[in-house]
């Protein structure tokens, strides 16, 4: 048996755990995910119906502000018709008086229909509110169930790394370099592969073998030395080092 590759699976199998547990410790735990996205999406919504209310009320303030200066430039044209002394000047001022009366019904139109929309989205947010506050807590719940986790996770990750420099230690310094060279190459995948059976086709006896990674034929002799010799046996398409998957018995133990 390779003396090494028994160490290069448990480093790589290493090396994934701690790159998962990382990534568990960034972000959000598969088991609250979906949970997570129920609550954010729930959390837009309403902020959009908050933010639609404020718009809404804005546009009412505006409205009504603009209704006032209307209101009091028709005073001051009423004010002035009394002292006017020619046609002309009346006719004109009859003109802007006539403006200035359908600037009052326009803007008093648009308050009342920022009012009509300020009033139904906060309807809309109180029901919202009242449903999200359940999920809320839920939330908050399974929030802190997580903070109470990242501890054991962030023990596990310094445990991994440990282990993982034990690992490296234990194999030649080429070894490792081999396998950091492949590594690199496939960092999400890994360096290693599993050598597969291929189906074989009716009639043919013998037995023939792939790189699980990338399919390439096995010949029979790497197989021989994967079993036996002491080397690193890399598939000759991808590189990767191969390896053979335990037999099932094993597997199940
Ligand atoms: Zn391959």
């Amino acid at each position: 048996m390779n003396p090494y590759l028994d160490t290069i699976v448990e480093l790589q199998s290493a090396i994934t755990q701690l790159k998962e547990a990382e990534h568990r410790l960034s972000g959000v735990p598969d088991w609250m995910r979906e949970l997570h996205e129920e609550h954010s999406t729930r959390k837009r919504e309403i902020d959009a119906l908050q933010e639609a209310s404020d718009e809404a009320a804005k546009e009412r303030r505006t409205a009504e502000a603009s209704t006032e200066d209307a209101q009091e430039k028709l005073k001051k044209y009423q004010q002035q018709i009394n002292r006017v002394s020619t046609q002309r000047e009346y006719g004109a001022l009859l003109q802007e008086i006539d403006t200035v009366k359908q600037q009052i019904t326009a803007s008093e139109g648009q308050a009342f229909s920022s009012l009509e929309r300020a009033e139904k989205a906060q309807q809309d947010l109180a029901a919202k509110r009242e449903s999200f506050r359940e999920l809320d807590e839920r939330y908050a719940t399974e929030l802190a169930r997580w903070e109470g986790e990242k501890p054991g996770v962030t023990r596990q990750i310094a445990d991994l790394k440990k282990r993982i420099a034990e690992l490296r230690a234990q194999l030649p310094r080429q070894v490792v370099s081999i396998f950091e060279r492949i590594l690199d190459r496939y960092p999400n995948g890994g360096a290693l592969a599993s050598v597969r059976p291929i189906e074989r086709p009716p009639g043919k006896t013998q037995r023939e073998w792939a790189c699980s990674a990338c399919n390439y034929r096995i010949r029979p002799q790497s197989l021989v030395e994967i079993r036996n010799s002491g080397g690193i046996v890399q598939c000759d398409s991808c590189k990767r080092i191969l390896h053979l998957e335990p037999e099932p018995q094993e597997a199940e133990v």
